[in-house]
């Protein structure tokens, strides 16, 4: 049975993508089960090449297949900022709940039609034995007037979908697993792992 690394250190993630990956023939490893204690500085400017960086990183590391992902908001009225710097957006250290205030002050006076906004997730996967490959998941939606809801994390208070006329932070995890962008990059990317593994038996 091969092994799946997930090269990130937010444990949340690893457990949506355990789940989501249970009906493979695959064990699902953290970096920390894995033994990897690597910090990997995302130098890329688009969301493909920081994904791509983070999972060639580990190569060296293990003969294990490496998954890893990045993500982030693009605010069409900002330049479609803060995209692959949404970590680090207003600083690093800001609460999440200072940074969305701030920007629904910089959108006070910005009509509807000119909220439009998305979250983008690209999964990258990389192995000593195969060609790296990505996928990309987007949802679409605009910044609300307001912060709603208490689930979720980062900039899911003020990012709103139309057609559930509220904030992915007002959903329940299922929801915004069945319609987020990092749940369509993985669904993605698990039909290009079951080829990898048919190859690789
Ligand atoms: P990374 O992919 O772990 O580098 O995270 C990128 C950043 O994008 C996060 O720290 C959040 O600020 C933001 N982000 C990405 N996906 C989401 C989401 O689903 N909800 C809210 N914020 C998100």
């Amino acid at each position: 049975m091969r092994t799946i690394v997930v090269a990130t250190q937010n444990a949340g993630k690893v457990t949506e993508i355990k789940k989501m990956l249970e009906d493979l023939d695959v064990e699902v490893k953290t970096m920390d089960e894995a033994g990897i204690d690597l910090e990997i500085e995302e130098t890329g400017t688009t969301f493909e090449e920081n994904a791509i960086i983070k999972a060639e990183a580990l190569k060296a590391h293990t003969d294990a297949i490496i998954l890893a992902d990045d993500s982030g908001l693009e605010i069409d009225h900002f330049g479609k900022e803060p995209g692959v710097y949404s970590a680090r957006y207003l600083g690093k250290d800001t609460p999440y709940t200072v940074k969305n205030q701030i920007i629904l002050d910089r959108l006070q006076d910005v009509p509807k039609e000119q909220r439009t906004a998305r979250f983008v997730c690209v999964m990258a996967v990389a192995a000593k034995d195969i060609t790296t490959i990505t996928t990309r998941g987007t949802i679409e939606g605009y910044i609300g007037y307001e912060a709603r809801g208490t689930n979720g994390f980062g900039y899911d208070p003020i990012f709103f979908v139309e057609a559930y006329n509220t904030s992915t932070a007002d959903m329940c995890s299922d929801l915004k697993n069945a319609i987020s962008h990092r749940g369509e990059a993985l669904r993605q990317m698990k039909e290009r792992l079951k080829g990898i593994l048919e190859v690789s038996k």
